[in-house]
């Protein structure tokens, strides 16, 4: 589950604001019209198709939810707009491989729209990792939402973002995407810390500080997010993303709400996957003793 920020009574000047707003909400076809790797732990798809005009993403948290051909069969079976220029799909009866991308870098070039998402090969691969390991041009994808976006705080001054290799690719948005006085410190985690640098580089020329949390092994063994927080301090001026396997943010999350009491618009914390989850529902709740 995502930890959004209440955003009922939008107040522009207020510390933590992010701004929201809704996208069309369709399923678009995509064509993979170029492969190639930002660093040796990802595949980045380029990909763009014929209703991408529109396709928008202003949030660095935001997700496009991908839909892969089935591993076994080579059949993709995806949601379909409801009609031109709609707002709506429609669901299939038969099963699909859906999972959640962050879309990075969308650009116009030569009067048509593009978005990068950038896999991360992992140990374990389902739909998307083996699809992303053997991706040639003019394979095809559908891609549904974003159907909002929440922009990076532009008002804070510091802002402390806690990610693993999955949210690294937000991390590197919000790089880019807060504004160049914001002090941003980011903890990585499972993920070399030397590797993190050379990726996040990719995204922003600035500064930025970068902490190890550990590696972990496949429990998160030696990994302590509360521990590394607390080295580099939250004061009250300080905005919090945490993103990334759902059962390490569990302690983090706790910690964030009972022992440093952030009032709610200070954090968002939000489960990317979850260890032995197939097609984790970010949805769920990552604290089923504390889920609100
Ligand atoms: C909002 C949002 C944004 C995301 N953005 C990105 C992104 O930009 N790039 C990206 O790579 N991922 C991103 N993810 C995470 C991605 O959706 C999951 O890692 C997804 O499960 C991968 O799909 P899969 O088909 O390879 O594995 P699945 O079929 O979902 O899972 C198969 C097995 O692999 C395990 N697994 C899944 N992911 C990992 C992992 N990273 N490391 C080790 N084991 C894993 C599962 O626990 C399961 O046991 C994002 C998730 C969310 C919710």
């Amino acid at each position: 589950m995502t930890d959004a920020a209440p955003t009922t009574v939008p107040d522009e000047t207020a510390l933590f604001h992010r701004a929201a707003r809704r996208n069309r909400f369709t399923a678009r076809e995509a064509t993979v019209v170029a492969v190639t790797s930002p660093a040796p732990e990802y595949v980045r798809l380029t990909l763009t198709g014929p209703d991408f005009a529109d396709f928008t993403s202003t949030g660095p948290g935001d997700h496009a939810r991908t839909f892969f051909p089935d591993p076994r069969t080579g059949e993709l079976v995806a949601p379909v707009a409801t009609g031109p220029g709609e707002d709506g799909i429609v669901r299939p009866q038969a099963p699909t491989f859906g999972r959640d991308f962050t879309p990075l870098h969308v650009r116009d070039e030569d009067g048509r729209r593009f978005v990068d998402l950038d896999i991360l090969r992992h140990d374990s691969p389902g739909p998307a990792a083996q699809f992303a390991a053997t991706a040639a041009v003019g394979d095809r994808l559908v891609l549904v939402g974003p159907r909002g976006s929440t922009s990076a705080t532009q008002n804070a001054p510091r802002v402390v973002l806690v990610v693993d290799g999955t949210s690294l690719p937000a991390a590197g948005r919000w790089l880019a995407e807060v504004p160049a006085s914001t002090d941003v410190e980011i903890i990585v985690w499972g993920h070399a810390v030397e590797a993190a640098h050379a990726y996040l580089s990719g995204f922003a020329d600035r500064a930025f500080g970068l902490h190890s949390a550990g590696r972990g092994e496949g429990d998160h063994g030696g990994v302590d997010l509360v521990a590394a927080l607390e080295t580099v301090g939250v004061d009250a001026a300080t905005y919090v993303f945490a993103a990334g396997e759902a059962s390490a943010l569990v302690p983090l999350r706790r910690h964030l709400r009972h022992t440093l009491r952030l009032p709610r618009e200070q954090y968002a914390v939000s489960g990317y996957w979850r260890i032995g989850v197939e097609a984790w529902d970010h949805h769920a709740p990552i604290d089923p003793i504390d889920p609100d």
